[in-house]
Formats: C-alpha cells, sequence, structure tokens
C-alpha cells in the first residue's frame, strides 16, 4: 500500500505570490519543458517545475527555503518555451521577493515597502526628517557649532564655497543619519541570511539534495570567493538565451553603486581624515567615480526599464518601485553637481534633498526592497556551491 502525504496549502502565500507578479501560476500542467530549457538549473532535481508545483499547492516552505530560487537569474528562457503560456521566470522572482519579506524583520515595515500605498509615509519620513537637518544647518549652525564643540565634536557646517552641500545639510548631520541606518541594514541582512541560511540546509536535507548532514559555516564561508567571481562576471547571464542583454544592463548599475560606494569612501577620508571639506575639485579621482558611477547607474537603469517595457513581462510594483529608485538615484546624483556647476544655489539644493530622500530610501528599505536579492542571492548561490549542487 503507498503512504499517504498530507498537503496543508498555505492559500496566503499563493495569493501572496499571484500579488507578487506571479499570476501565471495556476496555468502550470506541469509537463517539465521548463526545466528542461533552464541553462542554469541542475541536472539533479532541476527547477522551475517543482517550484511551480509547490507554489500552486501552497507549500510555503518547500519554496522559500529553497537555494534553488536564488540560482534562477530570471532570463525567460522557460518562461518562452512553456506552452501552457505560464511565466515560471516570474513566478520564482515572486517568490523571492516573498521570501526577502518573510526573512527580513521588522515584518510590518517588510510589508510595508511592498505596498504600493505605502510609499507616501516611507518618502514622507526621511522628506521631514532632512527639512528639520536644513533648519538645523541654515539656522542653528551657529549654536550647533558650540554645543558641539564643548563635547569636542567638530561641526561641519558651512564652507567658504559660494555653493556647498553641507551649507544646505551639515555633512555631520547627513553621516549621523546615514551611518546608524547602514548599520541597522547590515544587522537585518545578518538575522535574516542566518535564518534563510538554516532553512535552505533543512530543505536540502529532506530534498535529498546534500549529503552533508551538519550545516558547517566555516566551510560555507570558504565558498564564498568561489562564487564572488562568478557574480562580478555575471557569469550566469551568459548562459541566458531570451534576455541575455539584461546582464549587460544588470552589470552597468552594479559597477555604478561599486563607483559610488569608492567615492563616498574617499569623500569620508578627506573629510575626517584629512579634514578637508568638499565641493572637491572636478579632478579629484572622488569625481571620477562618482561621476562615472552615476552614469552607469543611470545607463543600466534605463536599460532595464527599456527591457521591461518592451517585453511582454509580468511587473509588479516591487520591480518599478526599485527601477525608479535606482535611476532617480543616479540622475539626482548627477543633477545636483551640474546645478551647482551651473552656480544655481536653488537647484542644486532642490536636487540635493530629494538626493537624501532617496539614498534614505536605499539605506532604510533595503532589506525588504528587491534590491536586498543581491544579498540574498549570494547566499543562495554560496549554498548551493557548498551542498555541491552543480
Ligand atoms: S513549461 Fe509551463 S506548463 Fe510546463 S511545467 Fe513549466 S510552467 Fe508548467
Ligand atoms: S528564468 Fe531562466 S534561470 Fe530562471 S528558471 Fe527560467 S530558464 Fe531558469
Amino acid at each position: 500500500m503507498s503512504d499517504n502525504t498530507l498537503v496543508n496549502p498555505n492559500l496566503e502565500f499563493i495569493d501572496e505570490v499571484v500579488g507578487l507578479g506571479g499570476d501565471s501560476l495556476k496555468k502550470c500542467f506541469q509537463c517539465a519543458s521548463c526545466s528542461v530549457a533552464c541553462p542554469i538549473a541542475p541536472e539533479d532535481s532541476p527547477f522551475p517545475r517543482k517550484e511551480m508545483i509547490a507554489a500552486s499547492w501552497g507549500l510555503k516552505d518547500r519554496v522559500v527555503g529553497s537555494a534553488d530560487i536564488w540560482l534562477c537569474h530570471e532570463c525567460g528562457d522557460c518562461s518562452t518555451l512553456c506552452p501552457r503560456g505560464a511565466q515560471p521566470g516570474d513566478v520564482l522572482s515572486a517568490i523571492r521577493s516573498y521570501a526577502i519579506s518573510e526573512y527580513a524583520r521588522p515584518k510590518k515595515l517588510a510589508k510595508m515597502v511592498t505596498d504600493k500605498s505605502k510609499l507616501g509615509i516611507l518618502t514622507a519620513i526621511p522628506a521631514a526628517w532632512f527639512a528639520l537637518m536644513a533648519i538645523i544647518t541654515m539656522f542653528f549652525g551657529g549654536t550647533m557649532e558650540k554645543i558641539f564643540g564643548f563635547f569636542g565634536v567638530h561641526w561641519i557646517h558651512h564652507t567658504d564655497a559660494p555653493i556647498a552641500h553641507a551649507n544646505f545639510v551639515s555633512t555631520w548631520l547627513v553621516d549621523a543619519t546615514f551611518v546608524p541606518l547602514a548599520t541597522a541594514s547590515v544587522v537585518i541582512f545578518y538575522l535574516g541570511l542566518k535564518r534563510m541560511i538554516n532553512d535552505m540546509h533543512e530543505n536540502a536535507l529532506t530534498e535529498g539534495k546534500t549529503d552533508k548532514q551538519d550545516l558547517d559555516i566555516k566551510e560555507l564561508l570558504k565558498t564564498v570567493p568561489t562564487v564572488i567571481p562568478k557574480i562580478l562576471k555575471h557569469q550566469q547571464f551568459n548562459e541566458c538565451g531570451e534576455n541575455k542583454s539584461r546582464g549587460t544592463a544588470h552589470m552597468m548599475v552594479l559597477y555604478g553603486f561599486v563607483g559610488c560606494f569608492i567615492a563616498t569612501v574617499i569623500a569620508g577620508s578627506l573629510l575626517y581624515l584629512a579634514g578637508t571639506a568638499g565641493p572637491y575639485s572636478q579632478i579629484n579621482p572622488l569625481k571620477w567615480f562618482g561621476n562615472l558611477g552615476g552614469i552607469l547607474i543611470v545607463l543600466g537603469a534605463a536599460l532595464m526599464i527599456k527591457d521591461r517595457l518592451g517585453k511582454d513581462k509580468s511587473s509588479g510594483y516591487k520591480d518599478w518601485y526599485l527601477l525608479g529608485l535606482v535611476i532617480l538615484l543616479g540622475a539626482t546624483g548627477l543633477l545636483t553637481e551640474m546645478a551647482r556647476l551651473a552656480g544655481s544655489t536653488f537647484g542644486t539644493y532642490l536636487v540635493y534633498y530629494l538626493h537624501l530622500i532617496l539614498v534614505f530610501h536605499l539605506f532604510a528599505y533595503v532589506p525588504f526592497s528587491k534590491l536586498a536579492h543581491f544579498v540574498y542571492r549570494i547566499a543562495g548561490m554560496t549554498y548551493a556551491e557548498y551542498a555541491n549542487r552543480k
């Protein structure tokens, strides 16, 4: 007599995946063409058919805790070949978005970031905060200098340059906002990754995808250096047929952010170690990295938007929130500098104010938005490598 398995479907999970862009889920009739078509799926227990089945049955833990969902690079080859017109690539993307909200804490904030009706309040918070910071800088700079000076802290609120960002919002206040936010994001990612890696291992053991009984974190970390070059080269995208061009746009955005990060590190060193406040000369390496980074971000994001608009792709709020944030970040970063060079005080401060609001979005909401896939994908690919899932 065969064993019976009791399936306990999580209907809320199905609804959420459908709402996140996986609306073609129910079209699947389990033919497996997609798993054969996928250029990345391992031969043993390939995806995405098994994820389509598990998700349509509401088996949340089976898919959300699986490393396989992070191996998919949304190339769309499977979606093109599906005889039922289902979009398994989009369903996996929706499951990944669900997983990001599932692992990030606090969950309430995670829900807010994926809910478009909450965009207003999520933007009003940094808008009010930086308006207050601007008022403090411009009207109470002298008082703040005395207060901070009393504690031995150098209050940077003014430079002699005719137009300088620090004259609008003190650099000290900007850093005092973003450093704790970035630290909180790192902690949220750490806790989320811890839960996710444990789930991935449990899932791999249950499905027989690994023969390693105990999860050895040291061994897992040793695998990271083998995964990073693949990500930097976007190796998986080269295996795609349909959307190979997406790899170029992704790389532009990735290296654009790397450039901006290097520029930020140089600016921090100049200010806090060398005591040199901006604005800096256009021939300073900081400007090369910052400007090139900004251009790459804008161009890469524009290509991604063009790709989404030009294809029959299921795009939801999470996709447009991320693309909008990325392109506006790059554009406001470049425009604030152009306005300063053009001598427009009002233009410079207005665009800088918008830029600060967007950077707040990036730091405060990144563990909950689709951008978090970058961190989780590294973890998923690392675990797959560790588990010898080829
Ligand atoms: S090809 Fe389409 S119908 Fe066939 S298993 Fe994949 S998603 Fe389902
Ligand atoms: S979108 Fe591409 S990588 Fe993802 S499952 Fe489909 S074929 Fe594989």
